[in-house]
This record gives C-alpha cells, sequence and structure tokens, in this order.
C-alpha cells in the first residue's frame, strides 16, 4: 500500500494503473476511520481491481465556527486499518496542496444544497462538491463509494456528476451503526459518556417513526411531533437542528408519506453535530 501526498505523484500512479486498464474505485474520506469507513473500503474492494481512498479534512467544507481545527485526526492508524482492508493507494494531502494560495474556483449546485443540512450549513456542500470534484479530477476512479449516513450529500454529487458528465459510477453504502443503533461518525469522539448514551435515542426515534408509518399514520406533522416528544423526552441534552420529512432524491419537504419518503434529522448533542435518516416505505 502507497501513501501519496502530492497530486502530481498520484497521477503517474494511476495513469500507470489506468493504462493496465484496471477498474479504479475511490473512496473519500475526511479519516478517523471507524466501522462505516472501513465497511465502505470492503465494499469498493469487492467491485473495483484497484482500491483507492483519500484522507483530507477539507477545510472549504466547515463554516467560520465549525469544528475545522477539532475535527478529530490520526493518520497513522488510519495508514494501519486501511492496509488491513487492502486499500491500495492512500492519497493524503496537505490542505495547501489541494488548496494554493491562488484558489478561486467552487463547484456548486443548486437547490439541492438549499435544504435540510443546507440551511444551517449554507457553504457546507459548496466545499464537498468542489473538493470530491478535485478528487474525481486527480484520481480518476471509474466508481466512488459514499455512504448513505450522508444521504444529502449522496444525492448532491450523483446529481453533481450526472450534471457535468464526469465519468465516474457513484455507489453507495448503508448506514453502519453501533449496537444501540447510533449512526457511527467520527464526530461521536465529542460526545460524554451521558450524551453518548442519550444520542442513541436519535435512531430509536427514527425506527418509532417507521412503526408509526407501518401502523397508517401518514401525516407529516403528526409523525414529527410524535417524534419531538420521543426526542424531548429521551435526548434531553439535545437540540433538533431540524427533523424534516422529505422526498428521497428532489428534497422537498413532504407533508404526506404516500410514498418513499426520507425522513432526516440533525440534532446537537453537547459539542457534536449528528446527524441520521431512515427511509421511510408505507
Ligand atoms: P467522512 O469521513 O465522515 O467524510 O465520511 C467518509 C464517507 O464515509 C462518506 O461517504 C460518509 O457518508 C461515509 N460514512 C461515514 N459514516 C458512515 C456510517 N456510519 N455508515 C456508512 N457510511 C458512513
Amino acid at each position: 500500500m502507497q501513501v501519496i501526498t502530492d497530486i502530481c505523484s498520484l497521477r503517474q500512479a494511476i495513469n500507470g494503473l489506468k493504462k493496465n486498464g484496471q477498474v479504479i474505485s475511490l473512496v473519500p474520506t475526511m479519516g478517523c476511520f471507524h466501522e462505516g469507513h472501513l465497511a465502505l473500503m470492503r465494499y469498493a474492494r469487492g467491485i473495483s481491481d484497484v482500491l483507492v481512498i483519500s484522507i483530507f479534512v477539507n477545510p472549504t467544507q466547515f463554516g467560520p465556527n465549525e469544528d475545522f481545527k477539532a475535527y478529530p485526526r490520526n493518520l497513522k492508524r488510519d495508514i494501519e486499518l486501511a492496509s488491513e482492508v487492502g486499500v491500495d493507494l492512500i492519497f493524503a494531502p496537505e490542505p495547501e496542496e489541494m488548496y494554493p494560495i491562488d484558489f478561486l474556483t467552487f463547484v456548486s449546485v443548486e437547490k439541492l444544497t438549499k435544504y435540510l443540512c443546507g440551511k444551517s450549513r449554507p457553504t457546507h456542500f459548496r466545499g464537498v462538491c468542489t473538493v470530491v470534484l478535485k478528487l474525481f479530477n486527480i484520481c480518476q476512479p471509474d466508481i466512488a463509494v459514499f455512504g448513505e449516513k450522508d444521504w444529502q450529500q449522496l444525492v448532491i454529487i450523483k446529481q453533481m456528476v450526472r450534471d457535468l458528465n464526469v465519468p465516474v459510477q457513484i455507489k453507495s453504502y448503508p448506514i453502519v451503526r453501533e449496537s444501540d443503533g447510533l449512526a457511527m461518525s467520527s464526530r461521536n469522539v465529542y460526545l460524554t459518556p451521558e450524551e453518548r448514551k442519550q444520542a442513541s435515542g436519535i435512531y430509536q426515534g427514527l425506527c418509532l417513526a417507521q412503526k408509526l408509518v407501518a401502523r397508517g399514520v401518514r401525516e407529516g406533522l403528526a409523525l414529527k411531533n410524535r417524534l419531538i416528544d420521543f426526542y424531548a423526552r429521551n435526548i434531553p441534552l439535545g437540540k433538533i437542528d431540524y427533523l424534516e420529512l422529505v422526498h428521497p432524491y428532489r428534497l422537498e419537504p413532504v407533508t404526506e408519506v404516500k410514498d418513499k419518503t426520507l425522513l432526516a434529522v440533525a440534532m446537537y448533542v453537547g459539542q457534536a453535530r449528528l446527524i441520521d435518516n431512515i427511509l421511510l416505505e408505507p
């Protein structure tokens, strides 16, 4: 396994692999690996000849008062874990390599980026799309794998790839959870033991909504009120950022669960902003 930090060497390595006609997959990450990241890598490993991952805490996707500086980093451990799951090549650039001092170009996907996380993180997806398109151009993968935990990100990247004719196939992988249901996240390390205990309620709430839908509750407001009440009782340390029912691909708000509907939640628990979602199927 090679660890490369500069774009030029990475391109050379990729060009060699491309000449041999190998199928290249890319798993972009911000590092500090947990089982969710590793599951994406194992999946990508199984559908390609060469597995490339990137480890880059992307400054442009963090807002001015967000946790860019505090974001957990552990490159040494990440390299060991990546090697165990059979990664062929790690691209781990420094911010200056990706964003030289004269950098001026950003990629903005309209509309889809205004919903859900876009409301409280107005510049987040611009940073995500910019770095992901750069990574696609640098690594030239045939396949790229993203997690369904970041559902909105996945929808937006698929849109960007379609709109800009990027020659890459986007694959997704289901949410990997802790044994009590909490979606794995690098940000879970911010939680105190009490916050961590309560945070498992986020997914329990989503499952409650699924049960209510199965019992015939379809009205969006009724579902949301039941959930707000559940969260107030079970996660007193939490503060809901949003709790929304949306069309799973257009991301527009939905008032009644008639077809497949995404229930998405973002919640502040202590220092952590946690997100989760579930696809409701009436
Ligand atoms: P991150 O390092 O948090 O930017 O995540 C890198 C990739 O892993 C993204 O495509 C995420 O959606 C995905 N991911 C993160 N956590 C999980 C999880 N618990 N289950 C599935 N995918 C995940």
